[in-house]
């Protein structure tokens, strides 16, 4: 905590991986005479995976002040309207569906049909309750088109992007230096306390010592301040998110450049696509626990068509779940020292922003005190958690059931009660959305994105055909739909033009 409420003098943040950089320029632009340090390790390097964006990556640079022509050149960055679901269900027609991102401008006409549509399909009717054809996004990444629109277009687009980590923590480095962050390259091997716990100083090996205020541990997985040194509890996420792995490889970039990123369930888990200017990032994400890493190495390779490549794979292990205490004494976790949940809609750099956001607004409204760290951290918690119920859902809700990794999955019983609600509301409710406003269940996901993934996988009861005579009107209003996004579409340019 901070001894009073006014902005600390020192700061030192450990770690220069996305999330220190991220941290070092939100804080470097509001505070601007605060003095900050970051220290980062040549030993032990950034995790270099993570390219995969939702729009809070856009409200970041916004915050600091940098355009898109500014940045995303140097990082190789392509643009993102949402993400693929391949293969996570075999029910006929729903083998693949769009996730688009939350709270577009336009949707507001299209909406309410895919609401109205998917409560006739639950009662029975033949009609299109695939969430594929009611928004724009989804036609721009069928199309391969930017998500930036032609200046005369009244509604706005949410985009997020890809982008190639290692360029990015390059650029916000240099970014950061000119907004005088000092950037000192160190291994950390001890931490100093003061008599009351807070962290004194972080002591490199080569004898330095930095002090400062207050610290911001962003250190990766390690967690060295905060778990480390100061014992923060960390709340797993194993129980319900078995998948323990990850194995990367690059592969070649097609044209033209798709604007979404795809996620393929294979036998253990699901593969990544993520299009950056100059090659795939790819990964499989799988559980050691039905699988072992040379299996899964072969399974992407087959799947990528790679098996005969001798381009190099990287195994990585990951750890879910999340601190109980973001904020601790005088010391702030961001990034995988807080907490890490499997990268299947690309949210953890969206929690590190919200997470540096949130504190910044706290200190500068007076509460960087320890009465308000409560409200804080249940705040990030529940965000994490929200977050961890969406993703829970993938899994409970796959319709795939082809092997023991899947069906085991459909079978999990450690639901949060949260989940367990918005479950049978989808099942049960005359009105799934207005009954989840009401009930307030919704969690970190707006009821759209829920709808998206249930319908998406085609979570229906069998169509009823003794109820047929009344689907003439519902096929009209599609055509008006399909026509009304196919004239919207007409204002945005091919993907790779706008990068240009
Ligand atoms: C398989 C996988 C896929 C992912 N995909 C996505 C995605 O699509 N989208 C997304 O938003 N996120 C994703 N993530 C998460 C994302 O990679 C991280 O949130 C992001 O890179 C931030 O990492 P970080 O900065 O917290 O840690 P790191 O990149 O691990 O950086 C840690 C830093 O701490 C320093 N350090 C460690 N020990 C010491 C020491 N003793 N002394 C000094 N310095 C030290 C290191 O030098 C390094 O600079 C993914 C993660 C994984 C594992």
């Amino acid at each position: 905590m901070l001894e009073n409420t006014s902005l600390p003098k020192k700061i030192v943040i450990v770690g220069g991986g996305t999330a220190g950089w991220m941290a070092a320029n939100l804080l470097a632009t509001r505070w601007k005479n605060s003095e900050i340090q970051v220290v980062e390790s040549q030993d032990v390097g950034i995790i270099g995976v993570g390219e995969g964006s939702t729009p809070h990556l856009k409200l970041f640079f916004d915050a600091i002040g940098l355009q898109d022509q500014q940045w995303m050149a140097q990082c190789n960055a392509t643009y993102k309207t949402g993400i693929r679901f391949e293969h996570w269900s075999k029910v006929a027609g729903f083998e693949s569906y769009f996730h688009p991102f939350a709270a577009q401008t336009d949707d507001v006409f299209t909406l309410p049909l895919f609401y109205k549509n998917i409560q006739a399909r639950m009662q029975g009717l033949a009609v299109n309750a695939h969430p594929d054809h009611y928004f724009l996004e989804s036609y721009l990444a069928k199309h391969k088109l930017g998500p930036v629109p032609d200046e005369c277009f009244p509604f706005g687009v949410a985009y997020g992007y890809h982008f190639d980590s290692a360029l990015l923590g390059q650029f916000l480095a240099t970014h950061a230096q000119g907004l005088k962050v000092k950037r000192i390259i160190g291994h950390v091997e001890n931490v100093l306390q003061h008599e009351n716990g807070n962290i004194k100083a972080v002591c490199l090996t080569d004898g330095c010592q930095l002090d400062a205020d207050f610290f911001i541990d962003c250190s990766g997985f390690q967690s060295l301040l905060l778990q480390g040194a100061l014992q923060a509890k960390f709340v797993s996420y194993q129980d319900n998110l078995v998948n323990n792995a990850a194995v990367v490889m690059p592969s070649n970039i097609t044209s033209p450049l798709p604007v979404e990123t795809k996620s393929t369930a294979l036998t253990s888990g699901w593969a990544w696509q993520i299009p950056l200017k100059e090659r795939f990032g790819n990964g499989y994400v799988y559980s050691k626990e039905y699988i072992d890493s040379d299996q899964a190495e072969t399974e992407l390779r087959q799947h990528l068509n790679l098996l005969d490549s001798d381009v190099e794979a990287r195994h990585l292990s990951i750890k879910v779940g999340r601190v109980e205490q973001h904020w601790y004494k005088n010391c702030l976790a961001v990034g995988l020292s807080q907490g890490f949940i499997e990268p299947l809609e690309a949210t953890a750099i969206a929690l590190a922003f919200n997470t540096i956001s949130q504190f910044i607004q706290c200190v500068e409204q007076g509460k960087g005190t320890s009465q308000f760290q409560k409200a804080f951290n249940d705040d990030i918690n529940q965000r994490f958690d929200g977050i961890r119920d969406y993703i829970v859902c993938h899994y409970k809700m796959n319709q795939r059931l082809d092997n023991d990794y899947w069906l085991d999955r459909a079978g999990e019983q450690q639901l949060s009660d949260n989940l367990n609600r918005i479950l049978y509301l989808w099942h049960n409710s005359k009105d799934f959305v207005q009954d989840m406003f009401q009930h307030n269940v919704w969690g970190a996901y707006q009821p759209k994105s829920w709808a998206c993934m249930l319908a998406g996988y085609g979570v229906f009861p069998s169509i009823n055909k003794a109820h047929q005579m009344n689907t003439a009107a519902y096929q009209h209003e599609m055509t008006g739909l399909d026509d009304f996004i196919r004239r919207c579409g007409l204002n945005f340019k091919i993907h790779e033009q706008q990068l240009k």
